[in-house]
């Protein structure tokens, strides 16, 4: 996005690439570690802001260190797979995980004619989506020829005549010259820890909404850190780009003096799986009953644009409310046009603390191109209220 040279060029700051902190002394004040030719570096701080991020999971099992294995973190990451394609000696590859780089790249592969599979350990491909939702997510992949193994749990990675062989314990092996693991990502919070810092969900770096940690001169923000829910008003740990940016400014407005507090996350994700848009924000019905909500939902299908509009297509809607408070608390979307953006409708809901009612009382646009007279959302708002009044 932007390179070393012009942070210090034109912001006058002194961006040291290849500089691996090692230790934090959280009350020397100051950070050591090792530059380029191993040389030890130590740089005193009266502030220091921890934005280390977060790193691939790679399951420390038989042959995962084999050199067909690669993960998706870094810009050499993807030159490495970029090289392995442009050999030529790639007609096969396993990825390892089915969240959404999984599935970015599973696409990415099929452009290039590779034949896919995909493997997971357990039975539903997105657990976290509606079931009615995930579906039409596994017909996408499938109706491009992606093989969807779920149950498959890679237990072992051989070689087999020149190539790797992903291996499940029941004997079933896949072959593949390039396998990729998305099983998902853990903060990199080990310096934190070791410095003293309290750790919040899923060992990301505690932070208050003004992103301090819990020593008063250190701050954290993006992949290592976690955030609050604006929905549960509990600690998470959601690791996406829009809220790490949003938290490293207001670091930085922080330290200038212009104390800053974030309002938290909602958890607003958008992904891509060939034609389909997938999208959601907030509570799924779990997580609003592990929170301590008491939720109704509704799943419904509406076209994408106005029956009298041709080339219109279904977006399903999955939205989730509390029957006791009446508040929204979540939505999920799929679709071929329209379920992406939309989801920011919702979204902002959530952050308006709206019921389900109250939602379904907001002005949508409608034209016909765009959608029907009463945008999927509401017919589902709709559905819900209906349903939370039933159910009272
Ligand atoms: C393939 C892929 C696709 C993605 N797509 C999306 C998307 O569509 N939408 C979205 O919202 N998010 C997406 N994300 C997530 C998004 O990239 C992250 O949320 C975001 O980059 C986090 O920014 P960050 O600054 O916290 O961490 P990072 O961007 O990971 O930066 C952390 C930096 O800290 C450095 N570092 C770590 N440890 C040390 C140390 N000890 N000493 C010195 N430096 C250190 C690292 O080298 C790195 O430069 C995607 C991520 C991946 C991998």
């Amino acid at each position: 996005v932007r390179t070393a040279q012009v942070f210090r060029e034109k912001s006058g700051i002194n961006v040291l690439t290849g500089h691996r902190v090692e230790r934090i002394d959280a009350n020397g004040g100051a950070v050591t570690g090792l530059g380029p030719e191993a040389n030890a570096f130590a740089i005193p701080f009266d502030r220091l802001l921890i934005a280390t991020g977060a790193a691939p999971i790679v399951p420390t099992r038989s042959g995962y260190d084999r050199p067909e294995v690669v993960v998706v973190k870094t810009l050499e990451d993807t030159h490495t797979i970029k090289t392995r394609l442009h050999s030529g000696a790639v007609t096969k590859a396993v990825i390892i995980g089915m969240g959404y780089i999984a599935m970015e790249m599973a696409e990415a592969l099929r452009a290039r004619q590779i034949d896919v599979a995909l493997v997971k350990p357990r039975a539903e491909l997105l657990p976290w989506m509606d079931a009615e939702l995930a579906a039409t997510v596994r017909r996408e992949l499938e109706s491009h020829q992606v093989q969807v193994h779920t149950g498959f749990d890679a237990v072992r990675i051989e070689g087999q005549g020149g190539r790797a062989a992903v291996c499940d314990p029941g004997g079933t092996s896949l072959p593949a010259d390039l396998v990729i693991v998305a099983v998902g990502i853990a903060p990199n919070s080990a310096l934190a820890a070791e410095a003293g810092l309290t750790l919040g969900p899923a060992g990301s770096i505690a932070v208050d909404p003004r992103l301090r940690t819990s020593h008063p001169a250190i701050y954290a923000a993006g992949d290592c850190a976690d955030a609050f829910h604006v929905v549960s008003g509990q600690r998470v740990w959601i690791p996406l780009a829009l809220r790490a940016n949003r938290a490293g400014w207001a670091v930085a407005d922080h330290i200038c003096g212009k104390p800053v507090a974030l309002q938290g996350v909602a958890g607003t994700a958008v992904f891509k799986v060939f034609d389909l848009q997938v999208a959601r924000t907030g509570l799924t019905a779990a997580e609003a009953t592990r929170a301590g909500f008491t939720p109704a939902a509704v799943t419904i299908s509406a076209p994408s644009r106005a029956h009298s509009y041709p080339g219109g297509t279904p977006i399903q809607v999955h939205l989730v409310g509390d029957r006791r408070s009446g508040r929204l608390l979540g939505a999920q979307m799929v679709g071929r046009e329209g379920a992406a953006h939309r989801i920011n409708a919702p979204a902002v809901a959530l952050h308006a603390a709206m019921t389900v009612e109250q939602f379904s009382q907001t002005d949508l646009a409608y034209a016909p191109p765009f959608g029907p007279t009463w945008d999927p959302l509401l017919v589902a708002a709709n559905q819900l209220v209906k349903k939370m009044k039933e159910e009272s």
